[in-house]
């Protein structure tokens, strides 16, 4: 269901852009010029249907903040918009518990809005831990953060931390305070838990020269001062937040092929490395080769010849959910299986083959299909690699042979396998 966003303002270009922006972020505008008319838009509908409000701090039926207080009071996360800059307004905004205000000052901040419309949505999947021995300053920050729509934790010392992040694994961001020993847990989690993988902010009363520093080479992502104001806290986090964001990004663009989605042959390494570290009883690598592909591209044009990729590797990605597979470069694609007997790897890469076969695509109103050869080895005692050229010395006998085949080990040479039964 697409959520809403109630909108309280009275002047037409200012609600034109925000109805622009909100539309673009794929949020529903619910346009209202008065308190009155919010609160009747409002009496009709369930509060959870809203994302949030963004509302204007000056309205005619609600001079002075009022229209804020009631959609605070709906529970409506609220996000305040104003024309008027002076120091008490902002003050007097920030003192309400709103999300973030936003002055209308350029065109500049209504990319802000995005940003935080867009954040209060994401936020909901993201858990910030707070580790503070003070009960008061825990519960002031976390009250802070659930303004924000991120899931809390409150720990009240390392113990307690280690547990939350040990169980939970949606924590993204640690905020560590100084007064229960925060440097040495700060360097304690670090032995498990990347920069990558999590956020650390070290904060601190204490005015000591030298401690910022001391916190970030400890480890800590960033640092603040206690007390703080509440818009450098959210703006804090809001950027450690974000770089955790990109970091992932780059890591999907960096291990997916561009063309189809499937993670690419550096993934492919990576994830059966990390596998191999159970050491697994069995182990299998298919090597599966688009036949006469060429003839696709010269046939039909290049486009088709992509699109038949794009739709070979969606059925890749659906036969073999539960194993490693991945493009492994131009027409050819990699399974990696781990802990499956010989005979159902053999078995299930014969039922790929088969769904190839009788699949026919369609392209610009033209029908067409193909057929793939497979070579399957499950002889793992040379290590990866050694299991690839096996695997794609059997793929060329399986193109000798006529394609549209799979060829494995030959029974006679291959492993013993272990567990079988013995004949004495
Ligand atoms: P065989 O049955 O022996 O495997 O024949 P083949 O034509 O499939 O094999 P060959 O290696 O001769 O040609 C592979 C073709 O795959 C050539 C290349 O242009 C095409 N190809 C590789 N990557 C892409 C791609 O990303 N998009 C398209 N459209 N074609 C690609
Ligand atoms: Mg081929
Ligand atoms: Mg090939």
């Amino acid at each position: 269901m697409q959520r809403k966003v109630l909108i309280v303002e009275d002047s037409k270009t200012s609600m034109d852009l925000m109805r622009r922006l909100i539309t673009k972020a794929k949020l529903r505008p619910i346009c209202t010029s008065s308190l009155v008319e919010a609160k009747h838009v409002f009496s009709s509908s369930a509060p959870e249907e809203y994302l949030c409000a963004v509302v204007d701090f000056a309205l005619p039926d609600a001079p002075n903040g009022e229209a804020i207080d009631f959609a605070i009071e709906s529970f409506l996360p609220t996000i305040v918009v104003t024309a008027t800059l002076d120091e008490s307004t902002r003050t007097k905004i920030l003192n309400k518990n709103v999300v973030d205000y936003i002055p209308k000052e350029n065109a500049q901040v209504y990319d802000y809005l995005t940003r935080l419309l867009n954040r209060l949505d994401k936020n909901k999947k993201i858990g910030v831990l707070v580790v503070d021995g003070s009960r008061v300053s825990r519960q002031a920050m976390t009250a802070l953060l659930r303004r924000h729509n991120f899931i809390t934790f409150e720990a009240a010392d390392a113990k307690q931390a280690m547990a939350f992040l040990h169980r939970n694994s949606n924590i993204k961001l640690a905020i560590i305070d100084d007064n229960i020993s925060g440097i040495q847990l700060i360097s304690d989690l670090r032995k498990l838990y990347s920069k990558e993988d999590l956020g650390i902010i070290g904060i601190s009363s204490d005015t000591t020269s030298g401690l910022s520093a001391r916190f970030i080479k400890s480890g800590a992502t960033d640092y603040l001062h206690t007390p703080f104001c509440h818009e450098e806290f959210f703006c804090r986090i809001m950027q450690n937040v974000e770089r955790l964001e990109n970091i992932e990004t780059i890591r999907r663009v960096a291990n997916l092929d561009y063309l189809t989605g499937l993670p690419n042959r550096r993934h492919f390494f990576t994830r059966v490395a990390a596998n191999l570290k159970i050491t697994p009883k069995y182990q299998s690598l298919a090597i599966i080769d688009i036949d006469h592909f060429k003839q696709v591209n010269d046939t039909f044009g290049h486009d088709c010849g992509d699109y038949t990729l794009k739709e070979l590797a969606k059925l890749v990605a659906d036969f073999f959910t539960d194993y490693t597979a991945a493009r492994f470069g131009g027409e050819e694609f990699c399974v990696f299986f781990s802990n499956v007997t010989p005979e159902k790897v053999q078995d299930i890469m014969e039922k790929f083959r088969k769904a190839i076969e009788s699949k026919t695509l369609r392209f610009e109103k033209q029908n067409l299909s193909c057929t793939v050869s497979v070579g399957v080895t499950h002889k793992s005692k040379g290590g990866i690699n050694a299991m690839l050229r096996l695997a794609d010395e059997h793929l060329y006998s399986a193109k000798n042979g006529g394609r549209n085949q799979v060829v494995g080990d030959d029974p006679v040479d291959g492993d013993p396998v272990e567990g079988d039964p013995v004949d004495n």
